[in-house]
């Protein structure tokens, strides 16, 4: 088989999927090549309100109604039931030592809860990507992408006409000759083999394994861990959950079908401790150490094995050519901490997108291209640098807490911002290039990563504070939450000015996005 498309597409995940019904909506003719076949379990799963505007922005502006209920949960119960999905009101953490297991709930101080949402209808959401992507490709399909499972592709060659690609599929040679090629194939994926691209280091970043499963008959935290009712500002299990100790974490997602998604991230010294070669051993003696994990896994089972990635982060020695690019998820990774990875993608998606719509067959193309290799580089050192200060911090809890106020305070800001239409307020991911926030929460993470006694993380901790106060729209840090956070308009209301706005383009904001106000 041969063929000839203006955008060649490698890789059928969310990402390759999205990109695929943009081009076409652009008017581009679109192939997409996928090595396996769907529905399909990929991991990387829990979305933030960052995501869910840009699937929001994204779908409003390429004229994509199916994916637009998706960016919420109510929505989405109502258009797409079928869709495996997860309530996410938050992001809950708690501290262990796994030195001392501890039966009872951990003190206010060791835990944090960072609500996203202020109730289910317009909350976050876990994606199970199996049923997602596989709904994301039919939609691609219908828009006109013509999609290629089950095709192995290993040759990529370049030309003054465009690019192709050779590989097989069900045994027959397949040749795809396009203009131009995105990579969407994840970290070390086609182009990275295809083109022998070098593998460069995360500056500061340790090295970290991970090991994972999908389970059944998962118990509930709030049974285990009981929170008054009413008084915390969700309930803990419709979250991210996060059980941060000393070397690394380990994340729970729950779905509406009755699986659960949980796995441990943790930095090489952790993983041969505690042997990940050895899978669901590894995994039991781990949650052998907090007992209310293991109650909460007393009666689960795998429904798959044991997936163990020996080397997690990773950073790709160049993100584009002339004919080709790399998608953020492809070009680099640092860690599923804080659920950066779908924000990224979509951004490298938005980016990408842009230079279709406005220099496709221009000669400003080339310039844009490594404008969004730089800018998708830059994100993905500004993340590294954010989770490895966190990972230095994983004994430290108070510092730990503090240093995810950075990004609690940049993404809401972010968020509030792009909703008010004031994008330019907050350009970069992470205000990584706020000319005050930027180099002061880079040296901030800087210093992180080195040991702080008792009265250097207090004054640390305060740093923090005045950093993140010009941006702060949330009340993060203040003391009276004692580390719980629920959505509270008034905070964004009262923060009006650090957003160029009035009190009545907040309250209209909120509104809009569905808040309900007395
Ligand atoms: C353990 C872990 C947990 C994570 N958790 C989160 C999270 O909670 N939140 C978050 O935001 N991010 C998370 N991430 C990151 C997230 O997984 C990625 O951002 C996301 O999966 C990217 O989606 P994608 O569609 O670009 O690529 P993928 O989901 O990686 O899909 C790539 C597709 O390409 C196909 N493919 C691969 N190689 C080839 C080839 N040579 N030829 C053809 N097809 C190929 C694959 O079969 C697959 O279908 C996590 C990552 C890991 C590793």
């Amino acid at each position: 088989m041969t063929a000839r498309y203006d955008l060649a597409i490698v890789g059928s995940g969310f990402s390759g999927a999205l990109l695929g019904m943009i081009a076409r909506r652009l008017g581009l003719s679109v192939v997409m090549i996928e090595k396996g076949r769907h529905p399909r379990v990929v991991i990387g799963e829990s979305s933030t309100p960052l995501t869910n505007l840009m699937l929001e922005e994204i779908s409003d502006r390429y004229d994509l109604p199916s994916v637009r209920p998706l960016s919420k949960w109510g929505t989405w119960q109502r258009a797409h039931p079928e869709i495996g999905c997860g309530l996410k009101r938050g992001f809950t953490f708690y501290h262990h030592d796994l030195e001392n297991p501890r039966h009872r709930s951990p003190e206010r101080s060791e835990q944090l809860l960072v609500a996203a949402s202020p109730h289910d209808e317009i909350s976050d959401t876990h994606w199970f990507r199996a049923d997602f992507d596989h709904f994301l490709v039919q939609q691609a399909q219908k828009l006109g992408v013509e999609y290629l499972e089950e095709t192995a592709v290993t040759g990529f060659s370049e030309s003054s006409e465009g690019v192709t690609v050779d590989g097989t599929r069900h045994g027959c040679a397949v040749s795809i000759s396009a203009k131009f090629l995105v990579d969407a194939s994840g970290p070390r994926g086609f182009l990275h083999c295809a083109l022998g691209l070098s593998e460069l280091e995360l500056p500061g970043f340790p090295a970290t394994q991970a090991l994972y499963s999908h389970f059944e008959g998962v118990g509930k935290l709030q049974d285990l861990y009981p929170m008054p009712d009413g008084e915390s500002p969700y309930p803990v299990d419709d979250a991210a959950v996060h059980h941060v100790f000393d070397g690394g974490w380990i994340w729970m997602l729950q779905f509406n079908n009755g699986v659960t998604s949980a796995g441990v991230a943790a930095t090489d010294a952790f993983a041969e401790k505690y042997r990940f070669g050895g899978g669901t051993d590894a995994w039991r003696h781990i949650l052998s150490r907090i007992p209310a994990l293991e109650s909460q896994f007393a009666s689960a089972r795998a429904v798959r094995p044991f997936t163990r990635i020996p080397r997690l982060a990773f950073r790709s020695g160049q993100i584009a050519g002339s004919r080709w690019a790399l998608l953020p998820s492809a070009a680099g990774f640092v860690d599923p901490l804080l659920s950066i990875g779908f924000p990224l993608t979509l951004l490298g998606v938005s980016r990408l997108a842009e230079i279709f719509a406005k220099c496709w067959d221009s000669p400003r193309f080339e310039a844009s291209l490594r404008d969004y290799a730089a800018q998708t580089e830059a994100d993905l050192l500004a993340t590294a640098r954010l989770i490895g200060a966190l990972y230095a911090n994983m004994s430290n809890f108070s510092v730990f807490v503090s240093l995810t106020l950075l990004y609690f305070a940049a993404v809401s800001y972010s968020e509030a911002a792009r909703r008010l239409g004031k994008p330019h307020l907050a350009p970069s991911f992470l205000l990584r290039d706020h000319p005050d926030f930027g180099p002061a929460c880079r040296c901030l993470l800087e210093q992180a990563r080195q040991p702080l006694t008792g009265e250097e993380s207090r004054v640390f901790s305060e740093e923090i504070l005045q950093v993140i106060e010009p941006f702060n729209v949330a009340d993060l840090g203040n003391p009276a939450r004692r580390n719980w956070y629920p959505v509270d308009p008034e905070d964004l209301l009262r923060s009006a000015s650090k957003l160029d706005a009035t009190e009545s383009e907040v309250m209209a904001l909120l509104q809009r996005c569905g808040f309900q106000l007395q």
